[in-house]
């Protein structure tokens, strides 16, 4: 008998999977509970911008046909907003599929992939799909950055000859933390020309530090840089899977080469190109954000509970014990968080911030949980 693991490619064989956070049809299945609170994948408590449902609605009835293949008019609308051309952008299945379009196209065995210590679980993960070895940087601890975030020169020192790709979560992802415009425009001085350098800016619409870069307009100095962003956070429409990445003309001629066919459906084209333009809900839902992470930073500060700061839409905080049982505990309280142990950080979870009444059922949770 044939045994497939021992005809699966080497880094696949070794693979262990993504974990999402978990739905909350399958702890209704589990619990038979309902009025479940899920603050566990960084969605946007807001929902879908109303002009992407109605363009959603618009779309429906040409179904039967393929989308646009080219994504032409989300790349118009794209270009336009950002102030780039058509051609540097390659429209992704969530940006997800960007960046590992990315390293498709540049990876292979025997090359490595740099990336920080805490940083977001996806990039260690197609680093040895392709068989290439995946290089972790240390994170800064405390004493010349902020405790847990990217340490930048410790990243530059871990390139070497072998390393093709380096990911940069800004902000990062589970611990919330940014690089400065200076820290970054630096990496990009020192590392060598033949190291890509993918800036995953997945949460780049809630910062609102004055000091954060925005990578995109160091395209034009940098031939080696690659900048993601997704539909999936502010824009509320992480259930249709739209992202992108934007890079010179030459790179993003070499992703389309193994984009598949159809990568974004056709709903996900017409909801993504109208939810750019709604500006009304991106303020609304980076207001809405800024006042929960007020009120989530204040209540863990008034229990004690220390959290890294975050300019994202989440945050981490330290429980002051293994976290997994407390992360249970919640789920049965009918609050879904965030256990970040594969992360290095088994002593914290990480919840999103969710609306007024969201923060607040899950807070009264975790005082229930946790005896506070
Ligand atoms: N990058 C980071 C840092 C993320 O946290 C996420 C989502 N968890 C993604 C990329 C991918 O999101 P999506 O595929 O939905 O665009």
């Amino acid at each position: 008998m044939i045994n497939p693991e021992q005809l699966a490619v080497s880094g696949v064989r070794k693979l262990t999977p993504y974990q999402p956070g978990k739905p909350i049809t399958e702890l209704e299945r589990e619990l038979g509970i309902s009025n479940i609170v899920k603050l566990a994948s960084n969605e946007n408590p807001l929902g879908p911008s109303p002009k992407a449902l109605e363009a959603i609605q618009s779309g429906l009835g040409a179904l039967h046909l393929y989308p646009d293949g080219g994504g032409f008019d989300l790349k118009s609308a794209l270009a336009g907003k950002l102030g780039i051309e058509p051609a540097q952008i390659t429209l992704g299945n969530g940006s997800s599929e960007v960046l590992e379009l990315a390293v498709r196209t540049f990876v292979e065995p025997g090359l490595k992939v740099l990336f920080a210590e805490h940083s977001f679980a996806i990039y260690p993960i197609l680093a040895q799909a392709v068989g290439a070895t995946g290089v972790v940087a240390p994170a800064h601890d405390g004493t010349k950055g902020p405790r847990f975030g990217h340490d930048i020169k410790a990243m530059a020192e871990k390139v070497d000859p072998q390393t093709r790709l380096v990911f940069i979560a800004n902000p990062n992802n589970p611990t919330g933390t940014y690089l400065k415009e200076q820290e970054l425009r630096w990496f990009l001085q020192v590392i060598p020309e033949h190291v890509i350098v993918v800036v995953d800016e997945a949460y780049c619409e809630y910062v609102c530090v004055p000091d954060y870069p925005n990578a995109l307009e160091w395209l034009v100095d940098f031939p080696n840089l690659i900048v993601t962003r997704t539909f999936s956070k502010v824009y509320g429409l992480a259930g249709l899977r739209a992202g992108y990445a934007l890079s010179s003309i030459e790179i993003a001629d070499l992703m389309n080469r193994i984009r598949p066919p159809f990568n974004v459906n056709s709903l996900a084209l017409a909801a993504a190109a109208a939810a750019l333009f709604d500006r009304e809900h991106l303020e609304r839902s980076v207001r809405l954000n800024n006042e929960g992470m007020r009120t989530l930073c204040s209540a863990f500060s008034e229990r004690g509970l220390p959290f890294i700061p975050s300019v994202g839409n989440f945050i981490s905080f330290d429980v002051g014990r293994d976290a997994l049982p407390v992360y249970q505990a919640l789920l049965r309280e009918g609050v879904i968080v965030r256990p970040i142990a594969n992360y290095g950080l088994p002593d914290h979870l990480r919840v999103t911030v969710g609306t007024e009444t969201e923060n607040r059922l899950f807070l009264g949770a975790l005082d229930r949980v946790m005896g506070l």
